[in-house]
């Protein structure tokens, strides 16, 4: 059995994170940790966490980093997390996150953080045309839909296009990418953590890239 990775997957939205990000937890059979979500589900729920979540998934704000940094150690305390590993997709964002990160994980850390490059431009078409599935969080596009109109694949669900994928939310969370979390790759670079793939071309060959580059970082 191939063995377990910790990792975790920077990029601004739209570089595709999402779908390489399910495709490692199946390469190494570990759970794929998206807090975007696990807060899309509090907000289906409709708990009062929920609706507090959704005002500021709305207004294009981060959550504070208090309750994002408890909502991940709780995930990571779980028997598969602990044994397994796991790709954490959309945390830490900010630095206080990735602080936090680096002590939940204590002592074994993380294998690698990597950064997936993908120009402003590209990005920006992507997310125009990204649609995802409302219940496993699939991602599709309008180029490449599902088979079946707008029903997933994967689980049947209904795919739809997000609510915080409007033209003002998304330039809003570039942004913030650029203000609150460019400023982690420098962070975890001087960790020595940090790896760089580049994110463009076709979804096959940057998995071929992910995992090249996370089989170096991982013990043997
Ligand atoms: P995502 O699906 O990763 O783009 O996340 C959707 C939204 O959930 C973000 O725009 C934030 O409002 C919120 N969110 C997700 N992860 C975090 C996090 N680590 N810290 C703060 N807010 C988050």
């Amino acid at each position: 059995m191939i063995p377990g990775a910790r990792l975790v997957l920077l990029g601004r939205q739209g570089a595709g994170k999402g779908t390489q990000c399910a495709r490692l937890s199946r390469h190494y059979v570990v759970p794929h940790i998206s807090t975007g979500d696990m807060l899309r589900a509090a907000v289906r729920e409709g708990t009062e966490f929920g609706r507090k979540a959704e005002e500021y998934m709305h207004a294009g704000e981060l959550l504070p980093d208090d309750i994002m940094v408890g909502i991940v150690d709780e995930r990571l305390e779980s028997d598969d997390t602990r044994t397994r590993g796991f790709v954490l997709d959309g945390f830490p964002r900010t630095v206080a996150q990735a602080e936090a990160l680096l002590e939940i994980t204590s002592p074994r850390g993380i294998n690698v953080v990597i950064d997936l490059e993908v120009p402003r431009e590209v990005v920006l078409a992507r997310l125009a045309s990204r649609r995802v599935c409302n219940d496993c969080g699939t991602n599709y596009s309008v180029d490449l839909p599902p088979k079946y109109d707008m029903v997933c694949d994967v689980c049947g669900g209904d795919v739809v296009q997000r609510d915080d994928d409007t033209e003002k939310a998304i330039a809003q969370r570039l942004a913030l990418y650029d203000r609150e979390t460019e400023p982690l790759i420098e962070w975890f670079q001087g960790k020595g953590l940090l790896d760089v793939v580049d994110g463009t071309g076709h979804p096959d060959d940057v998995t071929d890239r992910l995992v090249r580059t996370i089989d170096r970082r991982r013990e043997p």
